[in-house]
């Protein structure tokens, strides 16, 4: 399927419907502050990476 897209925040791994931009309101708001040095706080899986 070629229905998804990454997600536009550049610290998600999230995969998300091209007709979305984010898969979070967390993504939305960290992209729109440019708050991209930081890990992605969605709480989706592919995002919970721990150290
Ligand atoms: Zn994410
Ligand atoms: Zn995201």
């Amino acid at each position: 399927m070629k229905d998804d897209k990454p997600c536009d925040h550049a610290g998600c791994h999230c995969r998300v419907p091209v007709s979305s931009d984010y898969c979070s309101e967390s993504c939305r708001m960290a992209a729109e502050s440019q708050n991209v040095g930081s890990a992605c706080e969605c709480g989706h899986a592919a995002c919970q990476q721990r150290p």
